[in-house]
């Protein structure tokens, strides 16, 4: 049994949720449950009525109001240990940080965290985690008794290959086993969503401009090349260092992680904290005068050239159209 830890953002499944059901899913577990907590009767995301899992799952209590960490770990902690399933998967967020190590500390179970892929060898998950900034892959197996924990990087997994079902699975709304004594903390509203004037994770299309381009002014050229393809644009970190454009249309480790259908890099050389920020998208293009550029090894198109040249070519090709 594999049990899937869900967020909800806005009243819907956060995206990466989406992405752990699609990992857990492809591992054919015999069954699969998706756990919400909140407080009594709280909506819950209508997504998550088509999703292909056996259960659904919402602890829930007054005390659960905004998901307090002591008390979701508390909650979840007691319920998983009578539910005892083999792994506990969810999203690499913010709160999975907060929550999931104390959970596994409360079940005295292991934890791998910020995992980039999962398969199952001889009956084992073989988890693989990312080293010394990307620049080696480990892969690893936990010991011991289950359940066994892990949280996945953003982006690993394809939130829109999660298979749904045209039958709701069953909602079980299961009343959480704490007391005013386990809650202690008050959680804030997110800082990140408030934050942000644009949300990178839901555009479709990409345009994203590196330390190519060379200048603020020459920007604009990258501007038309995304409203001819109806995109929206992002940048590597040393253009939102620069000023040249906001750091929410940063993407990479400390930026946004995007998984758009199409994704253009322009002028990006493909260092690795740009990279696990968009390597999750359907098919990248990637446009660069080096041809030993490292963005090529992940591109599915590839155009060396000048990006001066090439961009104006492109736009007027879809002008074109
Ligand atoms: C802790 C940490 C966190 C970081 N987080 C992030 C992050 O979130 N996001 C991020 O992006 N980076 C991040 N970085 C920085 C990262 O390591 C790289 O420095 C950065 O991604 C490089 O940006 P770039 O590709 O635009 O620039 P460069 O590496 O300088 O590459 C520019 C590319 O443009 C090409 N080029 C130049 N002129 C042209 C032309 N006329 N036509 C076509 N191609 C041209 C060059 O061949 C080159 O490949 C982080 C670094 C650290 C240490």
């Amino acid at each position: 049994m594999i049990v899937v830890l869900a967020e909800t953002r806005n009243a819907e499944l956060h995206p990466g949720s989406l992405e752990a059901i699609a990992a857990a899913q492809a591992l054919s577990p015999d069954r699969l449950i998706l756990a919400l907590t909140g407080m009594p009767g709280g909506t819950i995301p209508t997504d998550v009525g088509s999703l292909d899992v056996h259960d659904v799952v919402r602890l829930e209590h007054e005390l659960l109001a905004g998901n307090p960490t002591d008390g979701v770990v508390t909650a979840l902690g007691a319920w998983l240990n009578e539910v005892s399933p083999d792994l506990v998967l969810t999203a690499h967020t913010y709160a999975a940080r907060d929550i999931v190590p104390r959970l596994a500390a409360r079940l005295k179970r292991p934890l791998v965290t910020d995992c980039t892929a999962l398969r199952v060898t001889d009956g084992h998950a073989v988890f693989t985690r990312l080293l010394f900034q990307g620049k080696l892959a480990a892969e690893v197996t936990l010991d011991g008794p289950v359940p066994h924990l892990a949280t996945l990087q953003a982006g690993s997994f394809r939130g829109d290959t999660a298979r749904r079902r045209s039958d709701p699975p069953p909602i079980h709304r299961i009343p959480a086993a704490i007391s005013s004594d386990d809650v202690r903390h008050i959680a804030d509203p997110p800082f990140r969503d408030a934050q942000q004037e644009i949300d990178l994770t839901r555009a479709d299309r990409i345009v994203a401009v590196g330390r190519g381009i060379k200048d603020a002014s020459q920007l604009s050229l990258i501007q038309k090349l995304a409203a001819a393809l109806g995109a929206e644009i992002a940048a590597s970190r040393p253009i939102c260092d620069n000023g040249w454009l906001p750091m929410d249309r940063q993407v990479g480790s400390s930026g946004q992680t995007v998984t758009p259908a199409l994704y253009v890099a322009v002028g990006i050389s493909g260092a690795i904290q740009h990279v696990v920020g968009m390597k999750g998208a359907r098919t990248i293009v990637a446009i660069n005068k080096d041809p030993d550029a490292p963005i090529f090894e992940i591109a599915d198109y590839g155009i060396v050239g000048d990006l001066f040249e090439v961009v104006p070519a492109l736009i007027a090709a879809l002008e074109q159209r």
